[in-house]
């Protein structure tokens, strides 16, 4: 079995090797470690591998994990749908947050976000796969909620974040990448200086970062294939 820290260093090694061939600077893309379902333990053994951000997707799940790694410098990114039961706690103990595709979601994070802390740095979801996924705004919906959500206090808008429809077919895995980073640009163009594509995961981010990708979202690659079913138990 290989380990996590030799599964995280293929990683890198690929991503080096995407921004080579796209002609970007080694090591500008971010990698986030998404760490669902996975114990607090598989979480230090990467941390001592040299990886510091972390992806979860249940509330519940990612609390009980901070708490028992209180002692690590980790940056906790929420990437999971948001509950509107569940913002005070995002707003509380993350850093940030990708999957934002409501206002009143934005609204309730930026009123629940503590003074104590900097603002929340988000991304707006964007659904640009069409019917294949429920989540994230429509392409022509996005310029207006950008619009109000720089408009709240105590949250940063960074970027835009998709997960598009999987597929193994390489050149159908660039086209709503290359969406994403044009509709970035279009957002730049109208007055905002949004830095970040959250957008790439295991299957598909050497694609991604051909595409523009400043964070890519890596799971099952680096921890392991997750079992299937345990969504419902944990949210
Ligand atoms: C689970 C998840 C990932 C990681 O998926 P892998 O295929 O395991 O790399 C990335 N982004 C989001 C939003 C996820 O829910």
């Amino acid at each position: 079995m290989t380990s996590i820290s030799e599964r995280l260093q293929a990683i890198r090694e690929a991503m080096h090797k995407a921004e080579r061939e796209a002609g970007r600077p080694e090591g500008e893309v971010h990698l986030l470690a998404v760490s669902k379902t996975k114990p607090a333990a598989d979480i230090r053994a990467a941390h001592a591998a040299g990886q510091a951000r972390f992806g979860e997707n249940y509330v519940q799940e990612a609390l009980g994990k901070m708490a028992e790694l209180t002692d690590l410098p980790l940056e906790w990114h929420f990437i999971g749908p948001i509950q509107s039961n569940k913002t005070r706690p995002i707003a509380e103990h993350f850093h940030w947050v990708h999957g934002i595709d409501r206002l009143k979601i934005a609204q309730r994070l930026s009123d629940a976000r503590p003074d104590t802390l900097p603002p929340l740095q988000v991304c707006i979801e964007v659904n640009v796969s069409g019917e294949a996924s429920k989540e994230g705004v429509a392409p022509g919906e996005v310029l207006e909620l950008a619009r109000a959500i720089a408009g709240l206090p105590r949250l940063r808008l960074r970027g835009l974040m998709t997960i598009p429809a999987p597929t193994r077919d390489i050149a159908l895995q660039h086209q709503p990448f290359r969406m994403l980073r044009e509709l970035q640009a279009t957002l730049n163009q109208q007055g905002f200086a949004l830095d970040t594509l959250s957008m790439g995961m295991s299957e598909d981010f050497p694609a991604a970062i051909a595409e523009g990708a400043t964070i890519v979202r890596v799971g099952s690659a680096i921890f392991g294939a997750r079992p299937a079913k345990l969504k419902e138990d944990l949210s």
